[in-house]
């Protein structure tokens, strides 16, 4: 397998068994972390139009694509980490999914949200995930022994976590 065939949520699955599946519209997203990892993988690979789709009804604005396009554009994701998720599964309509996503351009970051999800029917009678909104939270902190955020794989306290 082609290193650039890994999905880039991550999963360290091929990424046409993983995102790529829900981007192509073959499959539906079934969990509120699958559609936040999805939603991570079409800001890496630039795929506005699922972004806009897996975005809920109220919260589409007038110039979002063009936003959305210009923050593909200025932004480069390359991790992310699931931290901590609240339903969500496939028998619930909201879900909570916590994580931090890592970018190195235009200098290395993290983000660091709580996000919402809600499941609505589509006009098929689809039941799809949506993301509703987030909040933002401070910088995430790695504990005591464990990586550092920025993937490097030395301790946080060794890397960015050195005072
Ligand atoms: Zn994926
Ligand atoms: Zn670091």
């Amino acid at each position: 397998m082609l290193l650039n065939q890994l999905c880039p949520c991550g999963s360290q699955a091929n990424y046409a068994d993983c995102c790529g599946q829900y981007h192509s519209g073959k499959a539906i997203a079934p969990t509120a972390e699958a559609l936040m990892r999805s939603r991570f993988s079409a800001f890496a690979k630039g795929n506005v139009d699922y972004l806009l789709d897996t975005l809920h009804s109220s919260k589409r604005k007038r110039g979002e694509r063009l936003q959305l396009a210009q923050s593909i554009k200025n932004t480069r994701w390359t991790r992310l980490e699931i931290l901590a998720k609240k339903q969500g599964t496939p028998k619930d309509s909201k879900g909570i999914v916590e994580f931090m996503a890592v970018y190195d351009r235009p200098e290395l970051g993290q983000m660091h949200e709580r996000s919402r999800f809600r499941k609505e029917t589509d006009a098929e009678g689809q039941a799809r995930w949506y993301y509703v909104e987030g909040d933002m939270l401070p910088p995430h902190q790695p504990k005591r022994g464990e990586p550092c955020w920025c993937g490097s794989g030395t301790p946080f306290k060794q890397c960015h976590g050195k005072r």
